[in-house]
């Protein structure tokens, strides 16, 4: 799927607006959630936790748009270094195993061979991964539970390339709206900012990488990343 220059320039301006103002609702919101934290045991005694709760996870949410943002706002050069593809892997299913519990689904990354190195910018290649990962869990959730859900990460080397396939049993994708995965701000979420991909996309072009995506409806989904190996 190719994106048009369109998208990066909407994505580079994007970015800009978004840095200047991010800083300054960063600081009130974090003097908003001290405060809240602090207030937390006042509101526990008239039986009203719930809104202390209920205000940090807003908080959290917002800090979540501006991090988005902020992503989508540096198109740095990749700073690579060379890593074992399944160490990478492992690290990024660690990091939602917890919640894969949580929604009673599975993440499976074993068996990817360790011989396979890779030379990447670690910090931007995991945010990738990450985006896809929480896409497919966020796919699972609204999934009708009549099978377990799972999302299985694994690697291989193809083509002098080295492939890392994210698939889900989740909802899938509607046929027509497949090519516009990767759009800025592309989302079918109420709470979605359809940053996700499109900042994933620009990663990995910019790693001389491409992003491929298939999906049937109510069955599944599967993205697959080819990376050079060096
Ligand atoms: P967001 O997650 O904020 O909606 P993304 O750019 O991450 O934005 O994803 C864009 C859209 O792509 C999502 O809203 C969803 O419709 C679709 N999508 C991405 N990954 C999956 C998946 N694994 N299963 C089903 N739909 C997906
Ligand atoms: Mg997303």
């Amino acid at each position: 799927i190719e994106q048009s220059a369109y998208y990066n320039d909407k994505l580079a301006m994007l970015g800009k607006i978004a840095a200047a103002i991010a800083h300054e609702i960063r600081n009130p919101l974090t003097s908003i959630r001290g405060f809240i934290q602090l207030l937390r045991p006042d509101l526990a005694q008239l039986g009203k936790e719930e809104y202390a709760k209920i205000i940090l996870q807003e908080i959290n949410r917002a800090n979540e748009i501006i991090n988005e943002f902020l992503n989508s706002s540096k198109p740095t050069a990749p700073v690579k270094e060379n890593i074992q593809v399944a160490a990478l892997v492992k690290e990024v299913s660690l990091l939602y195993e917890s919640e894969a519990l949580l929604n009673g689904c599975m993440i499976e990354s074993g068996g990817i061979n360790p011989d396979i190195f890779i030379s990447i910018d670690v910090k931007q290649i995991k945010q990738v991964l990450l985006n896809i990962v929480k896409n497919a869990m966020e796919a699972l959730k609204t999934r009708s539970r009549d099978q377990q859900g799972f999302i299985r990460i694994t690697a291989y080397l193809n083509d002098g390339k080295v492939s890392i396939m994210i698939s889900d049993n989740g909802e899938g994708v509607e046929p027509g709206v497949l090519s516009r995965l990767f759009d800025p701000f592309f989302s079918t979420k109420a709470e979605g900012t359809g940053l996700g991909l499109s900042v994933s996309y620009r990663i990995i072009k910019n790693h001389g990488g491409t992003i491929q995506v298939e999906s049937k409806l109510h069955e599944g989904t599967t993205f697959i990343v080819h990376l050079p190996v060096g």
